[in-house]
């Protein structure tokens, strides 16, 4: 089970039967990261590496977070983490 999202109010994969959506840690590139926590707008919030931000905080234009690559010796299609630089927090709410 994915883990929960740290957004308050936001109770993405907070129950089994809740659908699956994605989440993402925080970045640790610090202006990247305070830029996620002051999104988040939580009072004294410190991310710890088990925090987690759901998909719903972000635009979706944000979504190019990996890039794909084919390896050609074994047909086996490679999925490489972009920068998180791309990924910012748009409306959270
Ligand atoms: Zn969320």
């Amino acid at each position: 089970m994915p883990s929960a999202c740290c957004v308050p109010n936001c109770k993405s994969n907070y129950t089994k039967n809740s659908p699956n959506i994605s989440v993402f840690s925080f970045p640790r590139d610090e202006n990247t990261r305070r830029a996620w926590i002051s999104a988040i707008k939580r009072d004294n919030f410190v991310p710890t590496k088990y925090s987690k931000v759901c998909a719903k905080h972000f635009p979706e234009n944000q979504f190019l977070t990996v890039r794909e690559a084919f390896n050609t010796s074994t047909g086996e299609l490679i999925q490489v983490p972009m920068e998180y630089k791309r990924l910012v927090p748009g409306a959270v709410n």
